[in-house]
């Protein structure tokens, strides 16, 4: 099968991943092998390309980790999955359903994961082992591309926005607008928030009006802190735009009493305790939260901005993230 695979971390400019031909992996216990449809390219397959996140436990590696699939073949102990099956596999390959997370309604903090296109081969290449109990069957109505980043993107912007509460009326700012920030306005505003989106870029704040954000602001143009303290400030930000002073202009323009949903590695810098705010942090979503993703998407809510890029150009793909000229998601087909 060809795959694009990272033999040693690298930067994305001297194309680190090369085209390869491997052999097809077979599927153990539990698990099942995928003909990959679409995998979509997110900034974190960038960071472990790039080295960013340290030296990936498994080399030579094939990244990628929001992956849509149909199954070829089904290992022992496998019922809930046939042959056939549309599937969509999401960054944990597999939690352990024992530790304290896990049994406690949180399984995206396991200790114990393990993550596709980190220490298990991922979605950049024709065939994928999944895991069948971390996988979730397609509905019929979303193709391959509008769901490959509903596993990744969807479940982490699904998940921020249920941090921050929503509720109808309740105002609501997204600071950074890329293949998760416009999900995360969608889904806001399917809670009847009132959303404020924030981002340098032209392109991304045209994407955010056109997923229906109320107001839209460029923070390389003009200030958003002055912007959406004008009105008395938001009752909640939260974070995707992989910047400190991102992070600061959402604490500034959040009210006292607020919350802050923080999605990025990040510095808070200053913190007014007399403000009473409260920061969470958020990162990917559990299988629960896919679930009500797929379940919006089906309905037609949720709508997807992607553009496709075939398999051996994923190098191009990754250095137009880097760029940030991508305007929602990237998705590999094969
Ligand atoms: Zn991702
Ligand atoms: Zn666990």
């Amino acid at each position: 099968m060809k795959a694009m695979l990272l033999r040693k971390t690298a930067n994305i400019n001297t194309n680190p991943l090369e085209y390869a031909d491997l052999e097809m992996p077979s599927p153990g216990y539990g698990e099942v092998l995928m003909k990959v449809k679409a995998c979509g390219v997110c900034r974190s397959n960038l960071q472990v390309i790039e080295g960013e996140r340290g030296i990936p436990p498994k080399l030579p590696l094939i990244p990628g980790h929001e992956v849509v699939g149909i199954v070829t073949e089904v290992g022992e102990g496998v019922t809930s999955l046939a042959v056939g099956d549309r599937v969509g596999a999401q960054p944990q390959f597999s939690v352990d359903n024992t530790c304290e997370y896990c049994v406690s309604g949180r399984e995206n903090l396991c200790i114990n994961s393990r993550r596709l296109g980190w220490s298990i081969d991922g979605g950049y290449a024709e065939y994928m082992i999944g895991y069948a109990n971390h996988l979730h069957k397609v509905p019929e109505n979303i193709s391959d591309i509008e769901a490959a980043p509903l596993f990744c993107p969807g479940a982490t912007a699904y998940r921020a926005v249920s941090t921050a509460e929503p509720f109808p009326g309740k105002k609501i700012a997204v600071f950074g607008i890329g293949g998760v920030g416009h999900l995360a306005i969608e889904f806001a505003k399917i809670s009847g928030a009132r959303v404020t989106a924030v981002s340098r870029s032209p392109m991304h704040v045209s994407l955010a009006e056109k997923v229906g954000a109320d107001r839209a602001i460029i923070s390389s143009e003009e200030d958003p802190v002055s912007v959406i303290m004008k009105d008395g400030g938001v009752d909640s930000s939260i974070v995707f735009a992989p910047s400190d002073e991102a992070v600061s202009q959402a604490v500034r323009s959040t009210k006292k009493g607020g919350t802050i949903v923080i999605g990025v590695d990040c510095k808070i810098g200053d913190f007014k305790f007399m403000n009473g705010q409260t920061i969470k942090s958020t990162v990917v979503g559990t299988r629960n939260d896919i679930n009500k993703v797929l379940e919006l998407a089906s309905l037609g809510l949720v709508k997807i901005s992607a553009a496709e890029y075939k398999l051996k150009d994923a190098n191009e793909a990754l250095r137009l993230l880097k760029e940030n000229k991508v305007e929602g998601r990237i998705v590999l087909t094969m």
